[in-house]
């Protein structure tokens, strides 16, 4: 199977930006443009308080919604925390787990993130699991160890959870710095994710590429035979330039 089987996946992430009214003028543009995205399957990943704006807006149109984060734990004493089941009580699809801001600015270790993977999988959400190396792992030549290791105790979640979850390839240096791995670079890890995911029977798992996508970079990244699509920050904020990421052409 190659990669035109796979559905190609353009999420948004917009992490701590929005509010009510500028959620609205997006989400319209969205929903309105969805068709320019062809085949390609489009979601938005919002701040949790959006998440009934963003269900108003997107139910009955083809984009699916998520969240950025979501506890390990179902419920209880955990202020602060937002359970699987309550995203599931929005029509959450996604839900994004091991950020490199998550892992960065709130310690959460490869562990973790993977505990949450699988609590998002309890409550019947789809984790996308956030990889990827630093700068200094890439200069010391770190690059599939430290990716090895974030993806670990994941494929330890065995293969029928890893099929139903996607993988998300970001090279810390390429977030929000405008600075994208080159289309080589970036399907070099991909193959190595890939074939860490067969070796555990989960070869069709979708890997995402992230990391200053743009319209201008989109087709040569998903021209890669394993980039499944893209996992958008900054260009997500733009309903015409996401849409453009999301109906460029391999
Ligand atoms: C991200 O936040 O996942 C991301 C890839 O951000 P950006 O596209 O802005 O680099």
């Amino acid at each position: 199977m190659n990669h035109h089987t796979r559905r190609r996946l353009v999420m948004g992430n917009w992490k701590m930006h929005g509010s009510l009214a500028a959620n609205a003028a997006l989400l319209d543009g969205l929903a309105a443009g969805a068709m320019r995205a062809g085949e390609t399957q489009l979601a938005v990943c919002v701040p949790f308080p959006y998440l009934a704006q963003a269900q108003a807006a997107l139910a009955g149109t083809p984009i699916s919604w998520g969240a950025q984060d979501v506890s390990v734990h179902t419920q209880g004493a955990y202020t602060g925390e937002v359970a699987p089941a309550m995203l599931a009580d929005f029509g959450v699809t996604w839900a994004l787990c091991g950020h490199s801001e998550r892992r960065a600015l709130h310690g959460e270790s490869s562990d973790l993130v993977a505990a949450k993977a699988a609590s998002a999988l309890a409550a019947g959400l789809t984790p996308v699991v956030c990889v990827g190396e630093t700068l200094a792992d890439r200069d010391a030549d770190q690059v599939e160890r430290v990716i090895g290791e974030q993806l670990a105790p994941v494929l330890a979640l065995g293969a029928e959870a890893l099929a139903r979850l996607v993988i998300a390839y970001e090279p810390v240096w390429a977030i929000g710095t405008g600075r994208t791995a080159t289309p080589e670079q970036a399907q070099a890890v991909h193959a190595f994710i890939r074939a860490a995911l067969a070796q555990h029977g989960a070869g069709q798992t979708r890997i995402l590429y992230g990391g200053s996508v743009k319209a201008a970079n989109a087709a040569s990244l998903f021209a890669q035979p394993d980039i499944d699509g893209a996992l958008v920050g900054g260009a997500s904020l733009v309903a015409d330039e996401f849409l453009n990421i999301a109906a460029a052409v391999a």
